[in-house]
């Protein structure tokens, strides 16, 4: 194999205690873990996402919740679809007790539909339109909307009640964010004047779960930060302002290595690679390591990237390629075939952080874990 993602379980069990104890005791957690656990794989992530207590977890749709029910170990552990469900997998989602987002009354009959012909319920989240304009019922729906729900109440379960956040991650969208919030709140009060409660409302992701800590409610989604990731330096500056003790509470689980596959030596004055991006200006000593852009390593980190090799951190010359890189190893003294290349995670010293990584190749923590292939290997330390 050409490299290895290994998952750190004494991380992961660091930040749950963080986070239950940033969140108050009877908060429930969501682990959000669509994109395959943000790239960490969703069969690694799960068993030890289970073991240190998470029994809620978030997808985006029914392709991945299917992935999810097959490496989910513990017959309590719920899962909730946050966004698409195809009508073909509506009876699927239905029996299998998943309970799933509904943002419009077309999802809404259709699912009645599905629960009447299985004679099951259906487990929904009435998603509310409060101002991001992505998804979620309007105002002026709230009235039919009680209607229905008050109809089928043999069919439907009114699980939840939701909105999502437009970029409460910076303080730019601080209006935009006040006036969703003034929404939600409104809005949850129509319904129960008009009779309808949820068993849980829940509003917040990562972000949202600092900045409107009066928006925690029943439930919070949480993706990035259980991985040990802040959803932006700003809402890590947020966190640690008025606090005594200034240090990141959140640990990394994930590390990326390969290793080098070949050495060579080249003279002053020639080219590496393809094309002329990388001239030599002395005699250089250089490695190739087999990962390129097709494994997630982006092209953009061309005569950019940064990785580590026997504590010392080292740079990626010329194009990264499809499927390998060449390195700059002059420096390192008995640097030798098989050596370890951190391309995230630690060696000795030094870091490279998938921040820094994913600043250099201008793409979001976010993009840069969810496009970490499915086929790299994965093991939990
Ligand atoms: C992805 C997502 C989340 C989690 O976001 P993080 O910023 O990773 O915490 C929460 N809610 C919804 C609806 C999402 O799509």
């Amino acid at each position: 194999m050409s490299s290895v993602i290994t998952l750190n379980r004494a991380a992961l069990i660091e930040n749950v205690k963080f986070l239950k104890h940033l969140y108050h005791e009877d908060i429930r957690i969501s682990s959000v873990v669509k994109g395959n656990a943000y790239g960490h794989g969703l069969s690694s992530y799960i068993p030890i996402a289970e073991s240190v207590g998470f029994d809620h977890f978030s997808v985006y749709c029914a392709d991945e919740a299917k992935e999810l029910i097959k490496v989910v170990q513990k017959p309590e552990t719920e899962i909730m679809i946050m966004g698409h469900v195809d009508y073909s997998d509506l009876a699927w989602v239905i029996d299998n007790n998943i309970s799933f987002f509904v943002f419009d009354f077309m999802r809404l009959e259709l699912a009645i539909e599905a629960a009447q012909h299985l004679g099951k319920k259906a487990l929904v989240h009435i998603e509310l339109e409060t101002g991001m304009n992505r998804t979620g019922f309007d105002e002026k729906d709230l009235t039919q909307l009680v209607e229905t729900l008050k109809r089928n109440e043999e069919w439907v379960e009114f699980t939840g009640l939701c909105t999502h956040f437009a970029g409460a991650e910076s303080i730019s969208n601080y209006l935009r964010v006040q006036h969703q919030k003034k929404q939600y709140l409104h809005m949850s009060k129509v319904l129960e004047e008009m009779g309808l409660k949820p068993k849980m409302k829940h509003t917040c992701c990562s972000a949202a779960s600092i900045r409107l800590p009066e928006m925690r409610l029943d439930m919070v989604r949480i993706g990035i930060l259980q991985y040990g990731f802040w959803p932006s330096r700003e809402i890590f500056i947020e966190y640690l302002k008025g606090r005594k003790v200034k240090i990141d509470p959140l640990k990394r689980l994930i590390s990326w290595e390969s290793k080098i596959m070949s050495i060579k030596h080249i003279e002053m004055g020639e080219f590496i690679g393809y094309g002329t991006t990388f001239l030599a200006q002395k005699d250089m000593k250089i490695a190739v390591v087999p990962i390129g852009y097709s494994h997630g390593f982006s092209r953009s980190l061309s005569n950019q990237g940064r990785v580590l090799v026997r504590g010392h951190r080292t740079a990626v010359l010329g194009i990264v390629n499809m499927n390998c890189i060449t390195i700059d190893v002059t420096d390192i003294e008995d640097v030798a075939i098989n050596d370890t290349v951190t391309l995230i995670g630690k060696d000795g010293e030094h870091e490279i952080t998938v921040s820094s990584f994913s600043e250099l190749s201008d793409q979001l923590n976010y993009e840069l874990l969810t496009r970490l292939p499915s086929s790299i290997p994965r093991k939990v330390k």
